[in-house]
């Protein structure tokens, strides 16, 4: 398959805000950095999809 993941898991700059996607970290050499402002704190977001709970 040559389908690139879109989006699995992001980021998001606790100083500014910015989202910034787990992939762009990878090419950065993998480091959890805000591509923005260089902070280093940076909270994880889940991808936009809807959850299911799941009655067990
Ligand atoms: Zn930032």
């Amino acid at each position: 398959m040559s389908e690139k993941r879109v989006q699995g898991l992001a980021y998001e700059c606790v100083k500014c805000g910015a989202k910034v996607a787990s992939e762009e970290l990878d090419l950065r050499g993998g480091g959890v950095k805000c591509t923005i402002c260089g902070y280093r704190v940076l909270k994880k977001i889940r991808p936009p999809v809807v959850k299911r709970l799941t009655a067990k």
